[in-house]
């Protein structure tokens, strides 16, 4: 059997981190097991669906590297779900249900307040044909609940081990509204069962979700799936992170936060796993140490700091043909290897390049407090070509000379040659800084 996964947001919102973990652990597993990897669309919520969101979706997915060997969108598939509704009526399993929000509520509230959970007492299947004709008449239209079997439901999650619901704790799913719209839990379970879904995995909010869903597999004939619930991402004080936590979504930590890819998917593909977290800096590794068995059941806590440190690591780490495009797209067209060398061990995001171009390509007003010593080491400055090994001929010219050595002799010549006190090693930024340029800062000229 080969393995089957799918990502299935709704286009109601951008994605955030948690969203986006659960599209990768699905992509991981399918890509450990060589399985396939099928985007959802879950789109029948119509008012709130929108085309700008499953654009957004299909971005983000794209820019983490996380390919889809299949695409559905729900809304292309009502024929299909009306044909099962149409079928699960004749069978007895959906029946229709006439009460109104506000009668719905008033009895939730009626079996709360005498300590009884709030399930849903079955009166619409006490209705005759007369008393569902009387009700039509008044201008009612039925809702369809799903009849579940009082009998237990009961699987093994990949995360949670043995799980155990009864039937008789659960209440009637709603799964056609009133007006005739199927609901996400039918449409889902009609959807992994057509698509051949082998593995579901998704957030712990679904468990009591596939109680009923796996009841509606049945009634539908279809395969039931492997099911793995993974506990939500909170934020450091322990609580949940909501999807309109725009901060957290995905397209702010790319456009704003200046977030690699692969730090996002180092840190998701650990976070709340036995693994330590550690930069990669391709999927693929990624991919050879995942095991869903690694997933433990504690809440995982989501860092925003620590993504920032991890996306450091990256770059430390990154060579120039993976940060051109980006380079590029900053304005620096002319950025080489030599350049990303020197920089990338005192970067955090890509764009804090732009500073350390500034200093090597662009007139800088030099902190030149020192001028005698200055115009001594100008004067020892070698001849070009200049290379790595410059800097360390120079200064050792220029200590022989002045005889002043650590902070004494390169503090004044980092701030002349840089106009800062601290930055990337001056053995890499002087041959990209060159010999006029520096000579004319060590003279206390903007240059
Ligand atoms: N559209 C559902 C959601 O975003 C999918 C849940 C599932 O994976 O079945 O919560």
């Amino acid at each position: 059997m080969s393995v089957a996964v799918r990502f299935a947001p709704s286009p109601t919102g951008l994605l955030h981190v948690g969203n986006v973990r659960l599209a990768l652990v699905n992509w991981l597993l399918a890509r450990k097991a060589g399985g396939n990897f099928l985007l959802r669309l879950d789109d029948t919520d119509e008012e709130r669906s929108k085309p700008e969101y499953a654009e957004g979706i299909e971005r983000d997915l794209t820019w983490l590297g996380l390919t889809w060997d299949r695409f559905a969108r729900e809304s292309d598939r009502y024929g299909r779900y009306d044909e099962v509704a149409a079928a699960l009526k004749a069978s007895g399993r959906l029946y229709p249900c006439y009460e109104t929000p506000e009668e719905l509520n008033l009895k939730r509230a009626s079996l709360v307040s005498q300590g009884r959970p709030p399930i849903y007492d079955r009166a619409a299947l006490r209705l005759g044909d007369a008393d569902r004709a009387r009700l039509e008449a008044e201008g009612r239209k039925p809702h369809w609940r799903f009849k579940l079997e009082h009998t237990p439901v009961e699987w093994t999650d990949l995360v949670r081990g043995p799980v155990h619901f009864e039937g008789s704790a659960l209440s009637d799913p709603v799964l056609i509204r009133e007006d005739g719209r199927p609901l996400y839990t039918l449409t889902s379970v009609v959807d992994d069962a057509d698509l051949a879904i082998t593995h579901v995995i998704r957030g712990e909010d679904h468990v009591a979700n596939t109680a009923v869903q796996i009841q509606i597999f049945e009634a539908v004939g279809g395969a039931v799936p492997v099911f793995a619930h993974l506990p939500l991402l909170t934020d450091a004080t322990g609580q949940g992170l909501s999807k309109r936590l725009g901060s957290l979504s995905v397209a702010s930590l790319r456009e704003e936060e200046g977030i690699e890819p692969m730090a996002l998917a180092s840190l998701l593909a650990k976070l709340g796993t036995s693994d330590a977290i550690e930069p990669r800096l391709t999927l693929d590794e990624l991919v050879a140490e995942f095991d869903i068995a690694k997933v433990s059941r504690a809440t995982p806590k989501f860092d925003p700091e620590e993504l920032l440190r991890l996306n450091a690591r990256i770059l430390h780490l990154l060579p120039f043909e993976r940060v051109a495009g980006e380079l590029a797209a900053l304005g620096l067209d002319d950025a080489d290897a030599a350049f990303w060398e020197a920089v990338r061990p005192n970067l955090s995001r890509v764009a804090e390049a732009r500073d350390w171009w500034a200093v090597t390509h662009a007139p800088v007003a030099p902190a030149a407090d020192d001028p005698a010593f200055l115009a001594e080491a100008a004067a020892l400055l070698p001849e070009e070509p200049w290379d790595l090994s410059t800097w360390g001929t120079w200064t050792g010219a220029v200590k022989a000379k002045t005889g002043r050595k650590g902070k004494d002799l390169f503090l004044p010549l980092r701030r002349a040659l840089t106009g800062r006190d601290h930055g990337p090693e001056l053995k890499n930024l002087l041959p990209l800084i060159g010999r006029t340029r520096a000579q004319k800062r060590l003279a206390g000229e903007t240059a």
